[in-house]
């Protein structure tokens, strides 16, 4: 039994486009807490699990739970409130935005004033806005990105656009968060850096999946690792586990050597 509450299962989960089937008969767990990784060369379905769970997709057949509540068809909109959010794997940030502003745009989704209320400025509204911002730039400070707060999104460099929207995507306020390739084009001290907001998410109380193509990153944060090939689990477990386990060293080094 795990530790911590249960956010997230995958009961059995496929998705087939066409002829192709991108995940088959997908089980796991993402619990409380927990920084689970999701990894598989090319092809192998990452992307499309990350659909699944955020909602871009619904599956084929299986379930997908969030905290007792089966999710298969709601849509991302209806997700993101009950605590799931998503980065993307291609940035999709608004260029002419400040990066505090690209951050208070997520904040003012759960905005709790009446768009009336707001118009006329109500004190309420206007202690709102104060409330907003105060936590959009702590989000900002909070994945490193202080010294370009104001800054327009378009300046900054990738690896801190990836940052970025690791911070909008917790403006949301979710209980999990999945990150879909976010060390995409790091380097190396780069990578350390995301490594550092990753573990400093959990500290917070968020659980995190990420999505990785390459293993590195993956082995130094996660505390479980599923392994997807062709579309299907061939793996999970600790990361020590995983970087012994034969299935997962053929499927990565298999095809190339
Ligand atoms: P990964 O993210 O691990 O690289 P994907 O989930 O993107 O893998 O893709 C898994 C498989 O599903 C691939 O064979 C891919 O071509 C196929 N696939 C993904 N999305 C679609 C789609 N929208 N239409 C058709 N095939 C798709
Ligand atoms: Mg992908």
């Amino acid at each position: 039994m795990p530790e911590f509450e249960r956010l997230l299962t995958l009961r059995q989960v496929s998705k087939n486009f066409g002829g192709v089937q991108a995940v088959k008969n997908l089980s796991f767990d993402v619990c409380a807490h927990e920084i689970v990784g999701l990894i598989g060369p090319n092809g192998s379905g990452k992307s499309t699990s990350v659909n699944l769970i955020s909602g871009a997709v619904p599956p084929s057949s299986g379930e997908i739970v969030w905290r007792n509540q089966k999710v298969n068809h709601l849509p991302i909109s209806q997700r993101v409130p009950l605590g799931l959010a998503r980065t993307f794997q291609t940035t999709s940030l608004l260029a002419e935005f400040s990066v505090l502003d690209q951050v208070l745009t997520s904040c003012h989704t759960s905005y709790r004033v009446s768009p009336w209320r707001s118009i006329f400025r109500t004190k309420d509204a206007r202690a709102q806005d104060a409330e907003q911002l105060a936590k959009a730039q702590e989000l900002v400070e909070f994945v490193g990105l202080g010294e370009v707060m104001n800054d327009p999104t378009s300046t900054i460099s990738s690896a801190q656009q990836r940052l970025l929207m690791i911070a909008t995507a917790m403006a949301c306020d979710p209980r999990l968060i999945l990150l879909d390739e976010p060390a995409a084009g790091m380097v190396a001290k780069e990578r350390k850096e995301l490594a550092e907001v990753i573990l400093r998410i959990r500290a917070r109380g968020l659980a995190v999946l990420v999505i990785e193509h390459h293993m590195g990153l993956i082995m130094e944060v996660c505390d479980r690792i599923v392994v997807l090939n062709f579309g299907e689990k061939i793996a999970e477990g600790k990361p020590a586990e995983i970087q012994r386990d034969t299935a997962v060293i053929e499927a990565y080094l298999g095809g190339v050597h």
